[in-house]
């Protein structure tokens, strides 16, 4: 019988909010498979949350982190080092873009929006994999979460599609140095999911209903399948597997035509 068994491996997860989070998905099932998992949340208020949700797991713990502020990366990345003296995995799962950049046209975006959606979404994994280099262990990993709309026009996503498709490619280029490493880097193209995140989208209730509609399954994936996913991109039954955006998405992204 083969199964994945991380006993012994420790993980960060970078980006939660509660139990919907994809970030979550993905630290449950590594928690299950035997690592240690610890989790980084944006804002104190989360704080008494995300305690309530790690409780029944020993081992777990949170820090608070900005990924934009370069003091709270370092103090976060001080206590992966303190707690677990190296890390195997490191799941990011952030992203911002300010409404007003989604709710208008994007030719009408601004700088300071672009530069924000592009910083927060997009160069945070490049500035998060500079601090967890030196503690990657070998055979380590990382794994992003990114949207169709880096690769196809969704109306609204507007700055987002952008800080996704530079997420895709910051994706390639670090897998390419950390490579050398036995470091692997992989992005998750996730379907729509109802999060915290996704309802700052204008009109996402119509979006996930159509995408549903259209996939090939007939449905949605759902946050489960996010978290199996990771699982198995982040353990080495991928170990051959690096630079890749994989979908799971019930099949909509290879869909060409609707016929009805
Ligand atoms: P979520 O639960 O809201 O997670 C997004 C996280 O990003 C939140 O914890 C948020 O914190 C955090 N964040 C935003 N700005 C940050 C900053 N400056 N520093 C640190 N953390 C920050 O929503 P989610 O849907 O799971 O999103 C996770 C990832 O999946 C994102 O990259 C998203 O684009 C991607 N994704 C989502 C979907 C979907 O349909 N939901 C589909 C494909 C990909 P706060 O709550 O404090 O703002």
């Amino acid at each position: 019988m083969i199964s994945i068994d991380l006993s012994g491996k420790t993980a960060l997860v970078l980006g939660v909010t509660n139990a919907r989070s994809l970030g979550w998905s993905i630290g449950e099932q590594l928690i299950r498979a035997g690592a240690r998992v610890a989790f980084s949340y944006q804002g104190e208020r989360l704080k008494a949350d995300l305690d309530k949700l790690t409780a029944p797991f020993e081992g777990t713990w949170s820090e608070q982190c900005d990924v934009t502020v370069e003091a709270d990366l370092t103090r976060l990345f001080e206590r992966v080092r303190a707690e677990f003296g190296g890390v195997d995995y490191i799941v990011h799962s952030v992203a911002f873009a300010p409404r007003a950049a989604m709710d208008g046209r994007f030719v009408d975006t601004t700088p300071e929006d672009w530069n924000t959606a592009l910083s927060v979404s997009a160069y945070s994994l490049v500035s998060v994999a500079r601090h967890a280099e030196p503690l990657l262990r070998e055979g380590g990993s990382i794994v992003t979460l990114t949207y169709y709309a880096s690769q196809k026009v969704v109306p609204k996503y507007n700055v987002m599609g952008v800080a996704k498709a530079a997420l895709e490619a910051s994706t390639r280029y670090l897998a390419y140095e950390l490579g050398k490493k036995n470091v692997r880097v992989n992005a998750i193209s996730a379907g729509p999911m109802r999060t915290v995140a996704a309802r700052s989208i204008p009109g996402f209730g119509s979006m996930y209903d159509k995408a549903a509609g259209m996939s090939m399954l007939g449905r949605n994936a759902t946050q489960e399948e996010v978290g199996k996913l990771g699982l198995f991109l982040l353990s080495d039954m991928a170990s051959g597997i690096t630079g890749e955006t994989t979908y799971v998405d019930a099949g909509y992204n290879a869909m060409g035509m609707q016929l009805d």
